[in-house]
């Protein structure tokens, strides 16, 4: 008699623990769902415009200032280079019209500055040269809650010596990955870091390193490109 009892409540106790089990097994399908939905709202709350310079800078500006009065800080690369302020551009090959776009209004906000000029053309020897173009990339939301829709930088060749010279074959490229980096912010942002401006604190700055769907340059902005580029020439 004790024993039955005993039995009977240990094969309640297994098929409770079975359906409890099969519970887990089944329920993770819905559960994983809902989880990998919160956390790409957050992510896309997050709105980043994460590129390999953010990690790098992060670590750099250790030493935290006000910088909003100050001029947009320029990657140390190009710091006290005599850059030419003219710039052909191209694009990869297969780069769909949409991004052209974004890219072409983003040059035009930078010439209307009349601090740099950048035109259409290949690149050649010792002139300065935009690549402009796409990505993929999946950022794995468990490794980031952000997402990377862009990347850009100079690219400095020189020669010292009896005949100097230099040029910046830079690229800016966007993360088609993410539907969100076909903007005219981003390709802002990318060419900016193409043309030597590194980021910047300040919120009103094209280079701040979050998605504000900044598109105009601020004044800081404006005077980081006057360091690297003089005033109209
Ligand atoms: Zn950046």
């Amino acid at each position: 008699m004790r024993i039955r009892t005993l039995l009977t409540w240990l094969l309640l106790f297994l098929g409770a623990t079975w359906v409890i089990k099969n519970n887990i097994v089944q329920i993770p399908d819905n559960v994983q769902q809902t989880f990998r939905n919160g956390v790409s709202r957050v992510t896309t709350n997050l709105n980043s415009i994460l590129d390999s310079n953010w990690n790098f800078n992060q670590n750099k500006t250790s030493t935290k200032k006000d910088v909003s009065d100050d001029a947009t800080p320029v990657e140390s690369i190009v710091k006290n280079k005599n850059l030419s302020n003219k710039y052909y551009y191209s694009y990869q090959a297969g780069t769909p019209d949409a991004v052209q776009n974004v890219f072409k209004r983003a040059i035009a906000t930078y010439n209307a500055t009349g601090i740099v000029k950048i035109v259409p053309g290949a690149e050649q020897g010792w002139l300065n040269h935009l690549e402009l173009g796409t990505y993929r990339k999946n950022v794995p939301l468990n490794q980031s809650r952000t997402i990377e829709l862009g990347i850009g930088g100079p690219k400095i060749m020189e020669q010292t010596g009896v005949v100097s010279r230099i040029a910046n074959h830079a690229s800016a490229k966007l993360n088609i990955y993410y539907n969100k980096a076909v903007s005219q912010a981003v390709a802002t942002h990318e060419v900016g870091h193409a043309l030597g401006l590194d980021h910047s604190q300040a919120e009103d700055s094209v280079m701040y390193p979050l998605d504000r769907e900044q598109t105009a340059l601020s004044p800081a902005d404006l005077a980081g490109l006057k360091s690297i580029y003089g005033e109209t020439k």
